[in-house]
């Protein structure tokens, strides 16, 4: 099967590694880490669709955002400007980011997932997904439109290695 992947472009991801909202000591981080990879990332069904709303409104640009939520559950959904305003890549402004973790502390939540879409390409983390990605401990979710039926696959990427994880969609 051949699939058309015009994603090729260098793909920006967060640009700048900020202090994740709510990042407590390292070992707790580390155990939660080992909790959540154990199990799926949870999303609950308003924020799924509210995603993918963003996702297709874009269209045919990428959209961006971040996701957050308490007890490894999404429950809030933070649309972002993709200051590429590209087809094939997306950048989310520092400020904007650093806001939005403010506000994110505040909830009491914690950072969960990033979302951005590949309007023509695969469900998969491109070369520049993977080497721009800051943030190893959370969830990457990719909603391909390639396809007339939404795709949407997650993964954590810790440095160059990819691991693909189960979601889970709540009512
Ligand atoms: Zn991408």
């Amino acid at each position: 099967m051949r699939v058309t992947n015009r994603h090729q472009k260098p793909t920006l991801s967060v640009p700048a590694s900020l202090p994740l909202p709510n990042l407590k000591e390292k070992e707790d981080v580390a155990e939660k880490d080992h909790k959540r990879n154990s199990g799926r990332f949870k999303i609950l069904h308003s924020i799924w669709q509210d995603m993918l709303e963003h996702c297709k409104k874009e269209h045919p640009y990428e959209a961006c955002g971040l996701l957050s939520g308490k007890d490894g559950t999404v429950c809030t959904i933070w649309r972002m400007e993709n200051i590429h305003r590209s087809r094939v890549s997306f950048e989310m402004d520092i400020d904007e980011i650093r806001r939005v973790f403010e506000l994110i502390e505040k909830k009491g939540e914690e950072l969960l997932g990033i979302y951005h879409s590949h309007p023509t390409g695969r469900p998969y983390p491109s070369k520049d997904d993977i080497q721009n990605n800051n943030y190893p401990e959370i969830d990457y979710l990719i909603v391909s439109l390639a396809k007339p039926k939404p795709v949407v696959k997650s993964f954590r990427m810790k440095r160059h290695k990819v691991t693909k994880r189960r979601i889970k969609i709540i009512s």
